[in-house]
């Protein structure tokens, strides 16, 4: 039994709640899902690679490939820009494969408006207390910025009502096997077949 068409999951949920660590977990658990490699205008962090963690764009490249409609959605997150390219996703859904996007939560609901048949998880970090020292602990932000993205985390958390699913990021493995079994229920849905 094969659908013709993947499943777009997005996982979504404030900076430094560990959507990168959760989604490279499941990644080595799961070598079936595609993943998006998602552009942005952010300069890259020390180990960051070109096309593997982001496409790194100028503003004007990235204001450029929203104006052509490359982008299946975008959006600003503390002065950058961060954005989905629509061809690889809309490709690999082509071909029956599930695809994840992790993406902050203004994409996210611009994600639900093009795809509402979508699967939407919003990863919570156990309290704001751990988001911070999480943020602290990644050593890549000043001050400044770990307070903007605070800011923006708890808009962010007042948005989880907006999901189909909320998984708590308490220990990564067990995020992990939640993800898997909600990636796995939705995939048996008898609308889905
Ligand atoms: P960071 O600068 O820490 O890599 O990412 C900042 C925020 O942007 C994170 O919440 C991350 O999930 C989100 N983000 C990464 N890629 C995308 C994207 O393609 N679209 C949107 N809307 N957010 C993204």
């Amino acid at each position: 039994m094969k659908r013709e068409k993947g499943l777009l999951i997005v996982l979504s949920g404030p900076s430094g709640v560990g959507k990168g660590t959760v989604c490279g977990a499941l990644r080595e658990k799961d070598t079936q899902i595609k993943y998006s490699v998602s552009a942005t205008t952010r300069k890259p962090r020390e180990g960051e690679v070109d096309g593997i963690n982001y496409f790194f764009k100028s503003h004007e490249e990235f204001e450029r490939m929203i104006a052509e409609g490359d982008m299946l959605e975008h959006a600003k997150y503390v002065s950058n820009y961060y954005g989905t390219p629509r061809k690889y996703v809309e490709e690999e859904l082509e071909k029956g494969h599930d695809v994840i996007l992790e993406i902050e939560v203004q994409g996210a609901l611009q994600v639900k408006e093009s795809f509402p048949e979508g699967v939407f998880i919003f990863l919570m970090p156990p309290s704001l207390n751990e988001l911070r020292s999480r943020i602290e602990g990644r050593g890549t932000e000043t001050d400044d910025l770990i307070d903007s993205r605070m800011t923006v985390a708890k808009e962010e958390i007042d948005m989880m009502d907006k999901y189909d699913y909320v998984v708590e990021n308490d220990k990564v493995e067990l995020a992990v096997s939640r993800i898997q079994s909600i990636v796995t229920a939705e995939n048996c849905r008898k609308d889905r077949l």
